[in-house]
């Protein structure tokens, strides 16, 4: 996808484009069928009620849970927060929350507002070098010394280097220790199938944007006769966890999006798992260090993240960005540009951490940007290698 100013747009993981067919129905339910879904005085409810309603179907079908489970939400952060905070607010000691490094900063910050105000204790995972969990790790801990755990964090698939994590195997794990389970699928959900009643999921984060809906959107699924607190109150909506007047055009954008990926993610993510490995080929042949991270087995077909080492990234970036969209990563809060906390836990070196580039494709992406988009980033290379 080329933007207005022609920059070619690779950072799926940050946010992806609006589907147009989704766009059509946001936009209906913006103009047309603007009513509030919980206006019951007259019919212009009917017809938001009908589309929340029908969302629930929808995102249902798309991960294998019943529509009475699912909470929407502004997004993901939002879901989690509600998840973790809902779940734990309700204990009356502190909670023991065993948590993967590797997790997005809404599960991290989450867990350590938490421990900061003494309501939980952390127990980190281990990781490896492709930031998968240490499976024996994980049951060592669900058994051992965090036995009676409150929760487990692990996500579905992680949005810097694209790792698929085992979630039934760690979702059987949790179920045998009783530990619920929170499971952040943001980067998942749409790309790969995940089944909701079958992995003994507790909780499972949704986020619009970035399975081509609009931001602002996103679900959390929450397992039937689970109890949370609400983070939210006021006018009772959502059996009372979640109060605010429905976004119904968002969830109405959501509805389409989930339909279409459980109609097309097959045939897509096939596309673009070839379209990453041509560019990852197009790169490995002009630039002989280059590393790829993450596991190359078990990979989001979208995310190609690669190092090279002794470049740093902001060299590249630099040089690239007037034509490229690309990501470095890293966490920038308050102007403080942060080494990435994924690749850290991964234990990588410094110089890999440094010469880090995730680069994210999606269902628009053509072969002709791919080219293109190698050919910039090597040119980019060798720039910088002339004045080393
Ligand atoms: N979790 C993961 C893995 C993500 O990639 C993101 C988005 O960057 C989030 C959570 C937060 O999602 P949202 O932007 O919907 O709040």
């Amino acid at each position: 996808m080329t933007t207005q100013e022609n920059i070619i747009y690779l950072d799926y993981h940050s946010t992806t484009p609006v589907d147009s067919r989704v766009a059509e129905k946001v936009m209906y339910y913006m103009t047309t069928a603007f009513d509030n879904a919980n206006s019951v005085d007259h019919g212009y409810g009917n017809q938001a009620a009908q589309a929340v309603k029908q969302a629930r179907q929808k995102i249902a079908e798309l991960i294998n849970t019943s529509p009475k489970e699912i909470i929407f939400t502004s997004g993901a952060t939002e879901s989690i927060n509600l998840a973790i905070q809902g779940h734990i607010n309700q204990q009356n000691t502190p909670a023991t929350i065993i948590v993967s490094p590797v997790e997005h900063k809404a599960v991290l910050d989450t867990c350590q507002a938490l421990a900061k105000k003494r309501l939980a204790k952390i127990i980190w995972l281990n990781v490896n070098q492709q930031a998968q969990i240490d499976l024996e790790h994980l049951e060592k801990v669900c058994s051992g010394g965090a036995s009676g755990a409150s929760l487990l964090c692990v996500m579905a698939a992680n949005n810097e280097v694209g790792t698929i994590y085992p979630v039934q195997k760690i979702g059987a794990i949790a179920q045998k220790y009783n530990i619920p389970f929170l499971c952040d699928a943001s980067q998942a959900v749409g790309k790969i199938p995940i089944n909701f009643q079958e992995w003994s999921i507790t909780y499972l984060a949704i986020s619009g944007h970035k399975l081509y809906a609009p931001k602002g959107v996103g679900a959390l699924v929450v397992k039937k006769g689970d109890y949370l607190e609400p983070l939210i109150y006021g006018g009772g909506h959502q059996e009372g966890l979640r109060s605010g007047t429905l976004n119904v055009p968002g969830i109405a954008g959501l509805r389409e999006a989930c339909q279409l990926r459980r109609l097309e993610m097959e045939v897509d993510e096939t596309a673009i798992a070839l379209l990453r490995d041509q560019l990852q080929s197009l790169l490995q042949a002009e630039i002989p260090n280059l590393l790829v991270n993450g596991d190359l087995n078990n990979r989001l077909s979208g995310n190609l993240h690669i190092s090279i080492p002794d470049i740093p990234n902001s060299a590249i970036i630099a040089r690239v960005r007037h034509q490229l969209a690309i990501s470095t990563g890293a966490a920038c809060s308050s102007g403080i540009v942060a080494p990435s906390h994924v690749l850290q836990a991964m234990n990588l070196g410094e110089n890999i951490i440094e010469g880090a580039l995730r680069i994210g494709l999606g269902k628009f992406t053509t072969k002709e940007e791919i080219e293109k988009a190698s050919s910039v980033i090597v040119s980019a290379v060798n720039e910088i290698h002339q004045l080393l």
